[in-house]
């Protein structure tokens, strides 16, 4: 449920409301949005709970509602909760430090779209560099590539490990650009920390609680993809365990999913972008190189994306794709990235948006 407290309440009415929950056995979860702050309680069904303590009742609604400063109270009908615009009517802006912007910071989620290019995998120094730099010069400022790889057959290539996070540092110092980088397991979180900007949770590990958690414990904003047989509800119940661990900056991004289709390598459910951003107040950006598996769809789908909505986009490029280790078919050439950007750049102005500019 939801406390929504009244405009301008005293710092000390929200801290009673909390002082309370606390005492009910809940963790009272606050959001301070620009109309109003509300105060989001969920209950939970576990065996070390206390007898009575810990499940949402007419009765406890009933006593917040008795709290002087207290609006009202509702209930969250969906089942995620943290993640549910209900509970956040704001929509919420993942801020990231990058170098090379004037401010030194971007907002992904704002009015803004932000372009996050590079390859699909680091594969070697010169390889990272030559992207970087294109990438970098062609408008994106934060700077893709996988170190620790999910492979769908063991005996593909599964990533430099650090060795890569460790060029991916270099490259974004030499750049200025941030990095987003997959993080496979808890164990590895601390050391992804270290170099990345963004923890990236790849589609085949949304459903990895373990893992949800741990990320969800981290500094660090959090790149949520959408598992390839996952629902909207499932996708957003996996950003829920993030959020429910403290950190609020998570960011959905839509890979394209399993449909019947063979032609294209998955399905971009492009609707899921809108619908999304009703459903929820988190950002959401769109993969359209997972999304389909084919280079020359990347263009039209990333034109698609940006007017469906998407706050940003997860682009795949290569200096020469022929020979890439990993996705080759699907990266797009340092100049088919250099000539799409401006025609990005031309529907979100469309649609009154623009492009973070470096
Ligand atoms: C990737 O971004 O290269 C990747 C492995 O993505 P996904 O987890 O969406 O397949
Ligand atoms: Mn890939």
């Amino acid at each position: 449920m939801i406390v929504v407290m009244k405009p301008n309440c005293s710092e000390a009415a929200i801290e009673h409301v909390l002082r309370f929950l606390e005492q009910e056995g809940f963790t009272g979860h606050l959001s301070r949005g620009v109309e109003r702050t509300v105060i989001g309680v969920i209950g939970s069904v576990n065996v070390q709970n206390p007898p009575g303590k810990g499940m949402i009742t007419p009765a406890l609604g009933e006593a917040l509602e008795a709290f002087p400063e207290v609006e009202g109270v509702f209930r969250v009908s969906k089942p995620y909760k943290l993640a549910s615009r209900e509970f956040h009517p704001d929509d919420t802006v993942v801020e990231v430090p990058v170098a090379c912007v004037a401010g030194g910071t971007v907002r992904i989620g704002g009015p803004a779209v932000v372009m996050m290019a590079g390859p699909c995998t680091v594969e070697n120094e010169k390889q990272l560099m030559t992207t970087a730099e294109a990438v970098r010069k062609a408008g994106a400022v934060i700077l893709r590539g996988g170190a620790f790889k999910p492979s769908t057959s063991p005996y593909g290539f599964r990533g430099l490990g650090e060795e890569g996070l460790k060029l991916l540092a270099k490259a974004s110092r030499e750049f200025g650009m941030a990095v987003v980088t997959e993080v496979m397991t808890p164990a590895d979180v601390p050391l992804v920390c270290e170099y990345a900007d963004i923890l990236q949770i790849g589609t085949r590990n949304m459903q990895n609680y373990m893992l949800l958690d741990e990320v969800g414990r981290a500094q660090k904003p959090v790149l949520l993809k959408r598992g390839m047989a996952a629902t909207i509800e499932e996708w957003l119940l996996a950003a829920e365990y993030i959020l429910s661990q403290g950190n609020r900056a998570v960011i959905l991004c839509e890979r394209g999913i399993r449909t019947f289709e063979k032609s294209t390598r998955n399905t971009m459910d492009l609707s899921a972008i809108p619908l999304v951003k009703q459903l929820s107040h988190l950002p959401i950006v769109a993969d359209p190189s997972q999304g389909t598996g084919r280079r020359d769809l990347v263009a039209p789908m990333t034109l698609a994306a940006v007017a469906a909505g998407c706050d940003g986009l997860l682009i795949e490029v290569h200096p020469n794709p022929e020979v890439a280790l990993k996705d080759g078919a699907q990266s797009l050439t340092t100049e088919q990235f250099a000539e799409l950007m401006p025609r990005a750049e031309a529907v979100a102005q469309a649609i009154g948006r623009s492009f973070v500019t470096a």
